[in-house]
């Protein structure tokens, strides 16, 4: 985003527009706490503001202020494309292709808004009006906190907005230990504790309130462990039956795939997901070092993501996907040996 951006986005939003503000499918902790900071944001500086997510998003995100009044494309579909055809301003959070928001690509190339994207994946696309993408930022949260920094607006941060950006930040960095987690995190979460954010009780709201469910699927997930050492690679797979066997909620699957990365002298971890509903196994990757899963992913399994994080899937069936996966990996031994 350049000078003559931030001039022009400045001139747009200083009289009232109607905002939609959309993060990508399945949202996680940084695409519902950049949207909703950035919407709690823009409605006090009195615009007409809403989050429409693709589909719904896993309980331990529904304390984020503003939580009550996201829409739901996927179980509300005329009422949400009603807003992002008459929106003025759309803005795409959180992700670098539209294809990631689902259902809602159609409606929302069709608008006739202003579309901006705020985004920190690799290689975004070329969809939006404004683009401003940094791979080299940890979270979109922290983007929007910088965006609203450049729109001369840090002195509007409330709890409100600070509470969800906190939960962002907070998640896309595994609670700040990722290599993204830069000094600037730190001051902007500085700053966000100093106006009144709790972080302890974000911490506890995402964190401490596993169902048993969850904690039994977790149990499940890490005896399914593999570690196939010759590749510094640990795998982990759920099937769709150990799944409903542990009462599994949405999100619940959410940061297992770190337990694999976690193992001494693990480089890449993976896990595998069955997806009866779409038909699929969903994958994730994780890499320490150099290993860039964005690559391995965007190659082999129609996904992408970041170097050090990032998500694809397979349309076989969950045996054929590993016993793809584990051909594959022999191209990559000595890469994961260096
Ligand atoms: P997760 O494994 O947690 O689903 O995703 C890890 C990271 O990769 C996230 O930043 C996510 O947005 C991104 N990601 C996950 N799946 C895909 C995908 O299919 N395509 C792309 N481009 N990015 C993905
Ligand atoms: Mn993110």
């Amino acid at each position: 985003m350049n000078k003559a951006d931030i001039l022009d986005l400045k001139k747009i939003l200083s009289n009232p527009k109607k905002v939609v503000i959309v993060p990508h499918k399945n949202p996680d902790g940084d695409a519902m706490g950049s949207t909703l900071g950035l919407c709690n944001y823009l409605k006090k500086l009195g615009h007409s503001a809403m989050v429409i997510a693709p589909n719904d998003y896993p309980e331990f995100l529904k304390w984020i202020p503003g939580t009550k009044d996201v829409l739901i494309h996927e179980e509300n579909t005329s009422v949400a494309e009603a807003h992002i055809s008459q929106a003025d301003l759309i803005f795409t959070l959180d992700f670098n292709a539209l294809h990631r928001c689902g259902a809602m690509e159609t409606p929302i190339e069709n608008s006739a808004a202003i579309k901006i994207m705020i985004d920190h994946h690799q290689q975004p696309d070329d969809y939006a009006t404004y683009i401003y993408s940094d791979v080299s930022i940890c979270s979109t949260s922290e983007m929007v906190y910088h965006f609203i920094e450049m729109m001369d607006g840090l002195k509007h941060i409330d709890v409100a907005i600070g509470e969800a950006l906190y939960t962002g930040i907070m998640t896309d960095t595994a609670s700040f230990r990722f290599p993204l987690t830069t000094s600037t995190t730190h001051r902007v979460i500085a700053h966000l504790i100093d106006i009144g954010v709790e972080k302890t009780h974000i911490h506890n709201a995402v964190y401490d309130t596993n169902s048993f469910g969850r904690l039994q699927l977790l149990g499940c997930a890490l005896s399914n462990l593999t570690f196939l050492e010759p590749f510094k690679t640990a795998y982990i797979s759920l099937t769709n039956k150990e799944l409903e066997a542990n009462d599994f909620q949405k999100g619940d699957t959410e940061g297992f795939v770190n337990y694999g990365l976690s193992l001494k002298g693990a480089k890449l971890a993976v896990i595998f997901i069955e997806h009866k509903q779409e038909g699929i196994i969903k994958i994730s990757f994780r890499s320490k070092g150099d290993f860039d899963v964005n690559s391995f992913a965007r190659t082999h399994f129609n996904g992408g993501g970041h170097k050090n994080a990032s998500g694809g899937r397979s349309n076989l069936n969950l045996e054929e996907t590993i016993a793809e996966f584990i051909s594959i990996l022999s191209e990559y031994k000595s890469e994961l040996n260096s």
